[in-house]
């Protein structure tokens, strides 16, 4: 990795967006690659992909923070794969790319649900700051806590609770507590642990998801919450009980 990327990450850490989830839906692959790039170094995971179609199976298996969506694709076009998101219920920010410059298809696509567009061709600085506001808004819209027992997650504010006192958690601990939090009761496997992690640091590696659930473990038991090891698989956090229910 380095050293401009590294200085990128440091500032989103310590800055007010989280590492996000970002899909690029985009056939033209220089464009894709340059994209990706650019967004890569602001400290998210970024997957490509170069058809509608393959776009709305990814997004039916996994969770995507914000969705950078070109009109003109072989296939179905952008303007299709943006309803069926809408229609199917997925409320994440999607950034529209479009190479035509009518004022037509700008209001087609917000009527669509499009969250903001930019027109081809555009500077990628630009286009990381869109991200950048699309994020913090999806992130605020949020709502301001998520909680599982006597957990408390600030997501906005990058901050977490248990029974109320302030816990400590290391940047990488805070993203793997997320995902779980994400998905309780249902198995997470190390895989996707590390497939969301990715662009974090590039050697990342399933005993490094160990050493994160064990932190977290230490920190979290001794409150009744409980991550249990799915042998050869993954992890999973459980639904919380009070003690003696
Ligand atoms: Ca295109």
């Amino acid at each position: 990795m380095n050293s401009e990327s590294s200085a990128n990450i440091r500032r989103n850490l310590a800055g007010d967006t989280l590492p996000s989830r970002l899909l690029i839906v985009e056939d033209d692959g220089s464009l894709a690659a340059g994209l990706a790039r650019a967004l890569g170094l602001e400290g998210h995971s970024v997957e490509h992909l170069d058809s509608g179609e393959r776009a709305l199976a990814r997004v039916a298996e996994t969770t995507f923070d914000l969705i950078v969506l070109d009109i003109g694709l072989p296939g179905i076009d952008g303007f299709e794969v943006l309803r069926r998101l809408r229609l199917a219920g997925h409320a994440m920010p999607v950034l529209v790319l479009t190479a035509r410059d009518a004022v037509g298809d700008r209001v087609h696509g917000l009527d669509l649900g499009a969250d903001d567009y930019m027109t081809k061709p555009f500077a990628l600085p630009e286009l990381a700051a869109r991200v950048r506001a699309l994020i913090r808004r999806g992130q605020a819209d949020a709502g301001p806590r998520t909680s599982h027992g006597p957990l408390e997650l600030d997501r906005a504010g990058r901050r977490a609770y248990l029974a109320g006192a302030p816990l400590e958690l290391a940047a990488r601990e805070w993203a793997v507590l997320q995902i779980l939090l994400e998905k309780v009761e249902k198995v997470v496997s190390k895989e996707s642990f590390i497939e969301s992690l990715t662009n974090w640091e590039e050697d990342l590696s399933s005993n490094a998801i160990e050493v994160y659930i064990s932190r977290l473990r230490a920190k979290l038991e001794p409150s009744g919450i409980r991550i249990r090891t799915v042998r050869g698989f993954g992890y999973m956090l459980e639904e919380f009980r009070e003690r003696g229910a």
